[in-house]
């Protein structure tokens, strides 16, 4: 059996932020695993790693460089085509291959993208929708589909105020110069062996100097899909394939022409094998799949000036609910019929590194998300203390967990807590909770102003889809509540 080394990848990425050195960092059920190792695979098999050079994005995909056995370039946002354009220029005899997302080539990246094609620049283009942007949180993309919820359409995308979804291939197909255009899939089994094929096709062109090849891949994104990865694959097999066909547009090489829908091209390459892929039967609609759960509607906010605005700031490891307990106390004061706004760090520091975000509540509405001053401080290791610590206003707290020794003392007139969160999960048989103990620990020390109750329904919101879990993170949280002392110094 072939090592993961003699498949094109290294043999261990230490530096992807998990702790096991050869899980990469992607969530469970991401397309883009799937597609990095068809990627290094076919590099590999192809004797090509040698010559390749991979510019990488700026996205979810952005640690390409520590899982390709090649040479690699990485791009700004967006800008993966336009460096792209420029190594293959500079190294005519590379294999240039570009690895973009629907955020970084279909929005701030398409001109670039687009005109590279135009010109039929000798480069192959990777690129990964998943309809949406994956890595800031799930964002509309212009890859959205109609009714698809995500954080910026958290009622479904209205196409009369976001428009349609964008056709990548199609508009593509529209010009003259690319040799190449494909739609692939890795939702499932048999469509993964085709992607593999058609990744094979873009590095043989690129192989063979045979010019511009694009190749889109739609890929599932179960975390901000907001679904398991079993039915966040169901929905890119129906509701993506629907919007997004699979197909080839065109394959100069092979005789297949351009400028056609990729179902016209089934009579011009009658062998072609994405042909029998069909869409999986409709399941639900897009709106049924993205609904609200029953009860999840919240009236608007209500302006009462005498409620002061509180800023909080939330930091941790990538993995610690650092960003779920920070939704908590915004979902908190939602329930209570506050203003609230809840901002994720941005970064692929999300995926296993550090993360943070910044939750600011009040009872009038909030000119900004960002907290540079936060009235409280939550951290869950020593490196989130040491970066933001310091911007604690006096008069403010830090929580801070146990496990972050040695510590410096506090800004003068910050009011330090030591709160054994992770050994209390631990305790508890649920390590995962850590992010529940801090809450038991903002519920009990009153640095929310926010009713208790709102904390605990906040959290069991949090759980809406698993209701067995929401009721037992409600008993979390009172037992850990009632182990901390009431003396800020550490738990019994
Ligand atoms: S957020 Fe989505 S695209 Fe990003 S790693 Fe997770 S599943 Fe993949």
């Amino acid at each position: 059996m072939d090592t993961i080394a003699q498949q094109g990848m290294y043999p261990e990425f230490p530096r992807c932020g998990k702790e096991h050195a050869r899980s990469t960092h992607y969530c469970a059920g991401c397309g883009h695993g799937i597609a990095n190792k068809l990627v290094a695979g076919v590099c590999a098999e192809l004797d090509l790693q040698d010559r390749t050079i991979f510019v990488d994005p700026v996205g979810c995909g952005v640690f390409t460089y520590y899982y390709w056995d090649a040479a690699h370039v990485s791009a700004a946002h967006g800008r993966a085509s336009a460096a792209a354009t420029g190594v293959a220029r500079a190294r005519p005899d590379a294999v240039t291959i570009a690895y973009q997302g629907d955020g970084d080539l279909g929005a701030i990246g398409f001109n670039n993208a687009f005109q590279a094609a135009s010109r039929g620049e000798k480069f192959g283009c990777i690129f990964i929708n998943n309809s949406l942007y994956g890595m800031t949180g799930g964002q509309m993309a212009p890859t959205t589909l109609e009714g698809e919820r995500t954080t910026t359409t958290p009622f479904g995308r209205d196409p009369a105020l976001t428009g349609h979804p964008l056709h990548v291939c199609e508009v593509f197909d529209r010009l003259q110069a690319p040799v190449y255009i494909a739609r692939v899939s890795v939702a499932d089994t048999r469509r993964i062996m085709q992607a593999r094929a058609a990744i094979r096709r873009v590095f043989e062109i690129q192989r063979d100097g045979g010019g511009y090849a694009l190749l889109e891949i739609l890929a599932p994104c179960p975390t901000n899909f907001g679904m398991d990865p079993l039915k966040a694959a169901a929905f890119c097999m129906g509701e993506m394939e629907r919007e997004f066909p699979l197909g080839v547009f065109r394959d100069t090489g092979k005789g297949v022409r351009g400028n056609g829908a990729a179902a016209e091209n089934a009579q011009a390459a009658p062998e072609s094998p994405f042909l029998a892929v069909k869409p999986v039967p409709r399941a639900a609609s897009c709106a049924e799949l993205f609904a609200e759960p029953p009860g999840a509607e919240a009236p608007p906010p209500a302006n009462d000036p005498s409620v002061p605005e509180r800023r909080f700031k939330f930091a941790g490891f990538g993995g610690q609910g650092i960003l779920s307990l920070g939704i908590c106390v915004a979902e908190a004061a939602r329930m209570e019929r506050r203003h609230a706004l809840w901002f994720p760090s941005y970064g692929p520091e999300q995926r296993g590194g550090s993360a943070s975000c910044s939750v600011v509540t009040s009872g009038t509405a909030i000119g900004s998300p960002v907290v540079e001053r936060p009235d409280v401080l939550v951290c869950m290791n020593l490196p989130s203390y040491l970066r933001f610590a310091g911007d604690v206003k006096e008069g403010g707290a830090i929580l801070l967990d146990e496990s972050a020794r040695d510590a410096p003392p506090p800004p003068p007139g910050v009011d330090l807590i030591t709160v054994p969160a992770i050994r209390m999960a631990e305790e508890l048989g649920v390590p995962k909770a850590a992010n529940t103990m801090m809450l038991a620990a903002l519920r009990k020390y009153s640095l929310t102003g926010l009713d208790p109750a709102s904390l605990e329904n906040a959290l069991a919101a949090s759980f809406r889809k698993k209701p067995q879990l929401a009721e037992k993170n409600r008993g979390l949280l009172r037992e850990a509540e009632s182990r901390l002392p009431d003396r800020r110094g550490g738990a019994d």
